[in-house]
C-alpha cells in the first residue's frame, strides 16, 4: 500500500515536523494535551468513511450496525464517567456543543447571562464576533477586583435585573474552581436554565478533583480534548427530561453526519479515564499547577487571584511592563509554548494583552512532576527577565531540549 510520504511528501514532511515540534517543545497551553496511542489509532481508522446521520438504532443510512456499537459504548462510558443521565457524544467541537444548548433552550434575541471574555469567559459566551453574541442579548458578569474570583453577588444582581433565559457557568481562563451550587440557586430563583461549560476542567471533574455540575446544571457541555485527554471534539450531558430535545438539536438541528472515528476515539479516551491511573494523572496535573504557581510567585510574579485550584494559572505581567504578546513570542523562541491572555480589568487589546495563561495537563502527560515544575518556572523567568536577549533564549532552548528529551513523546511515531 502506498504510504503518505510517497503520495504526498509535502504534507508528510509537515506532519513529521509537527511531531518533532511536539516532542521538542515545552507545551504549557492550558487547553492542550497529548492523547494516547490507542486514541490516535481510533482517530486514524476506517470509521472516517462512514455516514451515520441519526443515533444508534435510528440512522438515516444503512450499514450502521457496527458504528452503532461504537457510539453506544461512548455514550455509556461518558454517562458512567460523569454520572450523567444522558450524553450526546456527537458535537464536533466545544463551540458546537454550546451551540446545541443555545438552540435547544433559546430563541434569537433571548437574554443570556455569561462570563465576561476578558475575565476568563469563552468566545461562545457572548463575544460579538461569535454566533452567541450575534444571535442573543448577552449580559456579562465578571470577577471581583479584590479577590479576582467570580463575583456571585453581581451574578445574582444581574440575573434579577435582566431575567435571563439562560445562565452560563464556566470559562477558559479561570484559575479557581467553580462552585456550581450558587449558580444553580440563582438560576432557580429567576427561572433560568443553567448551562455549565466544563470544557477546561472536565478531566478534573471526572476524577472528582473539581466540583461537578451534574445534578445542578440543566446542561453540561465540554470539550473532550483538554484536561479530559481525548480526541478534539465536544459533548453535551443533561437530565433525561431534556434528552430528546437536545439530541434533535445536535442532529438534524446544527450538524449532519457524526465523525464516527472521533466518537470511537472518545470511547477509548473515556475507557482510559475510568482507570485509577488516569485519576492519579489528574491529581498530578493539579499538584504540578500548584508547584509551578508557587515557584513563579517565589520569583516575584503576580498570578491572578494569587494562585490556582486547577490545571491553569494566569500570569499578570502588567506590573513588569511586558505585554502578553511579547512574552508569548519570547517564550516561543525559547521553545516554551504558552498563549497570551487578557487579565481581569484588562487595559490592552485581546491581540496584545497583559497576561499569559499557563497550564500543566500536557507536561504532566509526559510524566513531569514537581521538580520539573520548579525548573520550568526558572526557565520562564530567565526568558521574561531578559526579554529579547537572543543569548538567553538560545541557552533556554538548550535546557528545554535537555528536559523534553528526558520525557519522550510518542517514541514510536514519525507523524
Ligand atoms: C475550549 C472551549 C470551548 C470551545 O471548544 P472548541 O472545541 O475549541 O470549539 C468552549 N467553551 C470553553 C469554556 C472552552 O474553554
Amino acid at each position: 500500500m502506498p504510504r503518505l510520504a510517497e503520495i504526498d511528501p509535502d504534507v508528510a514532511k509537515a506532519l513529521r515536523e509537527e511531531a518533532q515540534r511536539q516532542h521538542r517543545n515545552l507545551e504549557l497551553i492550558a487547553s492542550e494535551n497529548f492523547v494516547s496511542e490507542p486514541v490516535l489509532e481510533a482517530l486514524g481508522s476506517v470509521l472516517t468513511n462512514k455516514y451515520a446521520e441519526g443515533y444508534p438504532g435510528r440512522r438515516y443510512y444503512g450499514g450502521c450496525e457496527v458504528v452503532d456499537i461504537v457510539e453506544d459504548i461512548a455514550i455509556a462510558r461518558a454517562k458512567e464517567l460523569f454520572g450523567a443521565q444522558h450524553a450526546n457524544v456527537q458535537p464536533h467541537s466545544g463551540a458546537q456543543a454550546n451551540m446545541a444548548v443555545y438552540f435547544t433552550v433559546l430563541k434569537p434575541g433571548d437574554t443570556v447571562l455569561g462570563p465576561n471574555l476578558s475575565h476568563g469567559g469563552h468566545l461562545t459566551a457572548g463575544s460579538p464576533v461569535n454566533y452567541s453574541g450575534k444571535f442573543y442579548t448577552v449580559v456579562p458578569y465578571g470577577v471581583r477586583r479584590d479577590t479576582e474570583r467570580i463575583d456571585l453577588d453581581q451574578v445574582r444582581d444581574l440575573a434579577k435585573q435582566h431575567r435571563p433565559k439562560m445562565i452560563i457557568a464556566g470559562g477558559s481562563a479561570f484559575p479557581r474552581a467553580i462552585d456550581f451550587q450558587p449558580f444553580a440557586d440563582v438560576a432557580r430563583e429567576v427561572g433560568a436554565v443553567l448551562m455549565a461549560d466544563i470544557a477546561h476542567p472536565a478531566g478534573l471533574v471526572a476524577a472528582g478533583l473539581h466540583p461537578s455540575p451534574i445534578g445542578l446544571a440543566d446542561f453540561v457541555t465540554t470539550t473532550t480534548h483538554k484536561t479530559l485527554r481525548g480526541p478534539r471534539g465536544g459533548m453535551v450531558m443533561c437530565g433525561t427530561p431534556h434528552a430528546q430535545a437536545l439530541d434533535k438539536t445536535v442532529m438534524p438541528g446544527v450538524q449532519g453526519g457524526p465523525l464516527m472515528h472521533v466518537i470511537a476515539a472518545k470511547a477509548v479516551a473515556f475507557k482510559e479515564a475510568l482507570t485509577p491511573e488516569w485519576r492519579r494523572y489528574q491529581g498530578q496535573v493539579i499538584q504540578n499547577a500548584r508547584a509551578l504557581a508557587e515557584a513563579l510567585m517565589a520569583r516575584g510574579y503576580r498570578l491572578v487571584s494569587g494562585g490556582t485550584d486547577t490545571h491553569l494559572m494566569l500570569l499578570d505581567l502588567s506590573g513588569r511592563n511586558i505585554t502578553g504578546k511579547d512574552a508569548q513570542e519570547a517564550l516561543d523562541r525559547a521553545w516554551i509554548t504558552v498563549n497570551k491572555n487578557t487579565v481581569p480589568f484588562e487595559t490592552k487589546s485581546p491581540m496584545v494583552t497583559s497576561g499569559v495563561r499557563i497550564g500543566t495537563p500536557a507536561v504532566t502527560t509526559r510524566g513531569m512532576r514537581e521538580p520539573e515544575m520548579a525548573q520550568i518556572a526558572a526557565l520562564i523567568d530567565q526568558v521574561l527577565a531578559n526579554l529579547g536577549s537572543t543569548a538567553i533564549e538560545a541557552r533556554v532552548r538548550g535546557e528545554v531540549q535537555e528536559l523534553t528529551n528526558r520525557f519522550p513523546l510518542y517514541p514510536e511515531r514519525r507523524s
